[in-house]
């Protein structure tokens, strides 16, 4: 059973599920309580004299740094585009901060700012302040890097988990769980028939693109730790609705599928780190679809489930045979240091 109360940290703290939900809420949210903290959306969105940005900051320390589909650098980049993309921004300007332990060979470290500057070029971002620091051996584990964004705005969207309501379609942009698997493998020694890859991609193009094609959007939100069902639990808990998704319409590769039997874990926590779910009203779902169809990473695109207005924030899963269950938060810790 998890304890509610700790007395230090756990790693669980930290892996998008509910311990770290009530850190934020016991620790965090009372001691900075403002309007922007309170949406609790993945960025901050500025007003500037009429003119709107979108803030955000992540910090990655995954291990290991290269594994299938991606590295630290690449993460670093597009966990942060993506989070100003969830707010309807385009990604502009990033700050770039390493951690590094003594010790880290160069080689490694040109390896991870080589794929730090790709992931910039093709998301038009580019890295314009930073810092450097260098640990002792043992008192790091390689490199850890952290990066905070600015997006503008441009349209006059409002995109944000309080507009979500009732009747909203939940579309999500392609397979989950490929991350997750990918690290998992590297990191126990699994291997399997074939190399499942990470699904690591900005997102930004996609949510450009809805955007300049005038869809409704009423709430993105991109899954990484916790998953599909954290993701959507923040949601419903944020808006104030319930979501109920037909399992059997989300998309899921036999190679997850079958990762996931073997070790016992349930896809829909399982990480990603180029998915996203965009809640949008029924006269706009079509177009929706087949705008994000059109991007080569959301081929797989579906809609997986509706938003039902409830007293109850909570998110249901009707499964193959039509039973319909609870689907919660995160608990525990499933894989700690995963992004
Ligand atoms: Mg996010």
């Amino acid at each position: 059973m998890p304890i509610a109360e700790h007395k230090n940290v756990l790693l669980a703290h930290g892996g998008g599920g509910k311990l770290m939900h009530q850190l934020l809420k016991k620790i965090i949210f009372p001691s900075f309580h403002n309007r922007y903290l309170e949406q609790q959306h993945d960025g901050a969105v500025i007003d500037i004299n009429g003119s709107r940005i979108a803030f955000t900051t992540d910090s990655y320390v995954v291990s290991p740094l290269f594994f299938p589909g991606g590295d630290i650098g690449k993460l670093a980049v597009y966990g942060t585009v993506n989070d100003l993309a969830m707010c309807g921004a385009r990604p502009r300007w990033i700050s770039l901060a390493t951690i590094i332990e003594e010790g880290l060979p160069m080689e490694t470290l040109s390896k991870v700012v080589e794929s730090i500057k790709e992931a910039a070029a093709i998301t038009g971002v580019e890295i314009v302040t930073g810092d450097t620091k260098v640990v002792d051996k043992g008192k790091g584990d390689g490199i850890f890097i952290n990066t905070a964004g600015i997006g503008i705005i441009e349209k006059p969207v409002n995109i944000n988990p309080q507009n979500v309501c009732d009747g909203d379609n939940v579309i999500i942009n392609g397979d989950v769980g490929r991350h997750g698997m990918a690290i998992m493998s590297v990191r126990e020694g699994l291997e399997f028939e074939s190399t499942i890859t990470s699904d690591c991609a900005p997102l930004s193009h996609t949510v450009m693109n809805l955007i300049e094609n005038d869809v409704k959007i009423h709430c993105l939100r991109d899954l990484t730790r916790g998953g599909l069902a954290s993701g959507l639990n923040e949601i419903a808990s944020a808006s104030n609705n319930q979501i109920e998704i037909d399992e059997t319409l989300i998309p899921i590769s036999d190679e997850v599928k079958g990762a996931c039997e073997i070790l016992g874990l349930d896809p829909l926590y399982v990480a990603n780190e180029g998915r996203m779910v965009i809640f949008v009203p029924p006269s706009d779902t079509d177009k929706a679809l087949e705008v994000i169809k059109r991007d080569e990473n959301s081929k797989s695109a579906a809609i997986i489930g509706k938003v039902k207005k409830s007293d109850q924030p909570i998110v249901l899963r009707k499964n193959s045979i039509g039973i319909t269950r609870i689907l919660d938060m995160l608990s525990g810790e499933q894989l700690p240091r995963i992004c």
